[in-house]
């Protein structure tokens, strides 16, 4: 089962998921595709040989959550939006003690780990075998985050766990192994180190200024205009000022919450028509696309706080970190924000 290892320079977690190396991925969902295959993909026939397509459930771990036709059967077909457990999980919830494994004594110092507990589930975000985010309906993306805002619910009722990150790979030099348009979300017993920095970040700005370092940033880019993609009643996207990637974009909600579970269903219709719209931009700028997004929530341990502000990143994989970037933390970014923000206004038109 996979190990979490803490690095005892950085203070930061390594998943050790020995399991994930057997995943079939490069056969399964990536075959090789004819003319007329790529025609069916873009209205999402069903492909014989995808685990995620309707007819193959049983290709998929039992599922979790499925939004379905009263007269469907669970792991049958007539499904929108389906949860299942990875069937390759880097977490596992299922965990018997001893949770310590690290060594002891001394060296306990240097080789501290425990099993890697939480849950690893795929959300597949609608029956029509699309690969992109630009071919999903507005109203099946509205569908996939309220299916993501339930799962985040349920799951902070577990008090092992303490943070979910909720995230995409798409396209292979996104990570992706599938290329059916799904979501997975990861939930730990630990904080990413990403998730800490930016929340004592936040913390130490709200204690200086007594506002929310984000809803600050939110007006402050309004008001200079040059990296704002577009704006609708509730959101706002961006190219921030120091984006680590050429045409990174993050979408903000312009009104303060720090718990992306808790928005309200209205604000998740109008949040599933931008970022879809949003992300289709993206999705544009290279044959074929790849990019990663997440959602950075607050941690499940409080309810709503004024100093976090949830927000959604898209990081597209046009360029490649190479030595400086992987030896330092430091991002060297080819297109300006400012030049990034023009290209995707114009190409939302
Ligand atoms: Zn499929
Ligand atoms: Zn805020
Ligand atoms: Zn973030």
């Amino acid at each position: 089962m996979p190990e979490l290892r803490r690095d005892p320079i950085l203070n930061r977690y390594v998943i050790i998921a020995e399991n994930r190396a057997a995943r079939p991925g490069a056969e399964v969902g990536w075959a090789m595709t004819t003319d007329a295959e790529s025609t069916a993909k873009l209205v999402g026939t069903a492909h014989p040989t995808c685990p995620f397509c309707p007819g193959n459930e049983h290709e998929t771990p039992d599922e979790i959550l499925a939004l379905r036709g009263d007269a469907t059967q669970q792991n049958q077909p007539g499904w929108r939006v389906r949860v299942v457990p990875n069937k390759y999980p880097a977490l596992e919830r299922d965990v018997v003690p001893p949770p310590h494994r690290g060594t002891d004594g001394p060296q306990s110092l240097f080789f501290q780990a425990s099993p890697a507990v939480g849950a690893h589930e795929v959300i597949i975000d609608t029956p029509r075998h699309v690969t992109t985010v630009g071919a999903l309906r507005d109203l099946e993306f509205a569908e996939l985050l309220s299916v993501v805002q339930s799962r985040l619910l349920a799951l902070r009722e577990d008090p092992r766990l303490k943070h979910a990150l909720v995230f995409k790979n798409v396209g292979r030099a996104g990570g992706a192994s599938i290329e059916h348009v799904h979501t997975q979300l990861m939930a730990t017993d630990f904080v990413p180190s990403l998730v800490v920095e930016e929340l004592r970040s936040a913390r130490a700005f709200f204690a200086e200024h007594r506002q929310c370092l984000f809803c600050r940033m939110i007006a402050a880019e309004r008001e200079q205009g040059v990296r704002v993609v577009a704006e609708s009643a509730g959101y706002l996207a961006i190219c921030p000022y120091a984006s680590r990637f050429a045409y990174e974009l993050w979408i903000l909600p312009k009104r303060h919450a720090s718990h992306f579970e808790s928005i309200p269903a209205a604000d998740v219709s109008d949040l599933a028509s931008f970022t879809r719209h949003s992300i289709a931009t993206i999705e544009q700028l290279s044959q074929p696309t790849a990019y990663n997004f997440f959602l950075h929530s607050n941690p499940f341990d409080s309810v709503a706080i004024e100093h976090y502000h949830w927000h959604i990143e898209v990081v597209p994989r046009l360029t490649i970190a190479a030595g400086y970037e992987w030896g330092s933390g430091c991002a060297i970014n080819p297109v300006s924000p400012e030049a990034a923000a023009a290209v995707l206004r114009a190409l939302l038109g």
